[in-house]
C-alpha cells in the first residue's frame, strides 16, 4: 500500500498535519521534516509502534533511537535529572540541532534505548516537526529516514522509492534546512563529549564556557569490539554502492592534483566544490556548493546520485577538519570506508 501524501512544502496548512499525528498517537509510522535530516516518526513511548521503525529501516536493534519532544515538560517525564551544564546546552540551543543524552526514567520503553540506561532527547526547530509533536501529545522517536546504511534523507524525492509504503503518512516539507543530522552530546564529568559532530560546533559549545572533547572515533575507524560512546558509530553508513576515495590537503590545488593523477587512470566520478569544476578533466563532475553550509545541503543527495555513473570510483574533496567541517568530514569518511588520502601542504 501507497503512503498517504501530504504537500507542505510550498504552503503553510499546518491544520494537515493533525491526521498523521493522530497515525502517531494510534502507533503507525509518519515520515516528516526536521531541520536536519527527514525522519521516520513513531511514538517513542510505544513500543510496539517503535519496533516498526527497526523494521522500516532494516536497523541493527542495538542502535538507539532520539526521542524528539516539543516543549520541557515532555523532557521531565522522560528523564531522572537536567543538570546545569544541560540546562546552559537547553537555553542555548533548544529548539535546534543538538542531541542531549540524559539517564532515563522509567516510562522510557527499552527498544528505544536499546536496552541503555540513557536515553537521547532532542527539541527540533522545524515547524512541522514541532506541530507534530505537539498535536501527536507524545514524544516522538524518530531516527534518519533511509533504509539503514544509506544516506539519510533531506528531500523526499531522494527517499520516496525505498520507504513508500512502509510509513502511513509522508509529510513533504522539501528541502531540509541544515542537510546533516544533529550533533549528539553527552556531558561525563562536568565536560561536554560529541559522540556524533554537526551543526552546533565544538567550538559553538565552547563559547558557553564548557569544556569540550571529541570522540576519537568521529575521525577513526571503528575497531571491532571497541568500547563505544554512541552505538551508531558501529555501523556503515552514508556508503554508496560505488568505492569511494577522499581526498584532502589544505593546499586546494594540490588536492585537485591528486584526483586529476588519480581520475585520469579511471573511470571516476568526481565530487568537488563548485569553484574546482573547471580544474578537473574528468566528464563525470558533481558540484557539491562552495561552503560548508551548502556542502551539507547537497551531499547526502550527491552520494545517492553517484551510483548512477556506473563508475569504477568516487572521488570526493574533503573539507577543514573543524568547526562544521568536522561534521561533514566525519559522513564522508564513514561514506568512503575511510579510504582516505591526505596531501600535506
Ligand atoms: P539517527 O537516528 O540515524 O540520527 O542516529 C541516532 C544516533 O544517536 C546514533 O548514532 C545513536 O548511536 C545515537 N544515540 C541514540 N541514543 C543514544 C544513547 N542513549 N547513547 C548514546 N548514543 C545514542
Ligand atoms: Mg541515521
Amino acid at each position: 500500500m501507497k503512503s498517504k501524501y501530504i504537500n507542505l512544502k510550498d504552503n503553510q496548512n499546518y491544520e494537515k498535519i493533525k491526521e498523521p499525528a493522530q497515525a502517531i498517537k494510534q502507533g503507525n509510522l509518519v515520515l516528516f521534516p526536521t531541520e536536519t535530516v527527514y525522519g521516520i516518526g513513531a511514538n517513542a513511548l510505544d513500543e510496539k509502534a517503535v519496533k516498526k521503525i527497526y523494521e522500516a529501516k532494516g536497523r541493527a536493534s542495538d542502535n538507539p533511537l532520539i526521542a524528539h519532544i516539543s516543549n520541557l515538560e515532555m523532557l521531565k517525564k522522560l528523564v531522572t535529572e537536567i543538570g546545569e551544564r544541560e540546562k546552559k546546552l537547553i537555553e542555548k540551543f533548544w529548539p535546534g540541532p543538538l542531541t542531549i543524552i540524559f539517564n532515563k526514567s522509567n516510562i522510557v520503553p527499552n527498544i528505544i534505548t536499546a536496552g541503555l540506561e540513557t536515553v537521547a532527547i532532542r527539541m527540533p526547530s522545524n515547524e512541522i516537526a514541532k506541530r507534530l509533536i505537539e498535536y501527536s501529545g507524545v514524544p516522538i522517536a524518530a531516527p534518519s529516514a533511509n533504509i539503514s546504511g544509506k544516506p539519510s534523507g533531506t528531500i523526499v524525492e531522494d527517499i520516496l522509492e525505498e520507504l513508500d509504503g512502509k510509513v502511513e503518512y509522508i509529510i513533504d516539507g522539501g528541502m531540509v534546512d541544515i542537510g546533516l543530522e544533529s550533533t549528539v552530546i553527552r556531558v561525563i564529568d562536568g565536560k561536554v563529549h560529541i559522540l556524533r559532530p554537526g551543526k552546533i560546533t565544538k567550538e559553538d559549545i565552547e563559547s558557553l564556557g564548557i569544556e569540550v572533547e571529541i570522540e576519537k572515533q568521529i575521525l577513526g575507524k571503528y575497531e571491532e569490539g571497541e568500547k563505544v560512546l554512541s552505538p551508531g558509530i558501529k555501523y556503515k553508513h552514508y556508503a554508496p554502492n560505488t568505492k569511494c576515495i577522499l581526498v584532502y590537503s589544505n593546499n586546494n590545488e594540490k588536492m585537485v592534483e591528486k584526483i586529476n593523477e588519480v581520475s585520469n587512470e579511471k573511470n571516476a566520478v568526481i565530487l568537488c566544490r563548485t569553484s574546482n569544476l573547471e580544474k578537473y578533466n574528468a566528464t563525470n563532475k558533481l558540484a557539491m556548493g562552495n561552503t560548508l553550509e551548502e556542502i551539507c545541503n547537497n551531499i547526502f543527495t550527491l552520494l545517492r546520485k553517484v551510483d548512477k555513473y556506473n563508475a569504477e570510483i568516487v572521488l570526493i574533496e574533503g573539507v577543514q577538519k573543524d568547526g562544521l567541517g568536522l561534521a561533514i568530514m566525519n559522513r564522508l569518511l564513514r561514506a568512503c570506508a575511510y579510504n582516505y588520502i591526505e596531501i600535506e601542504e
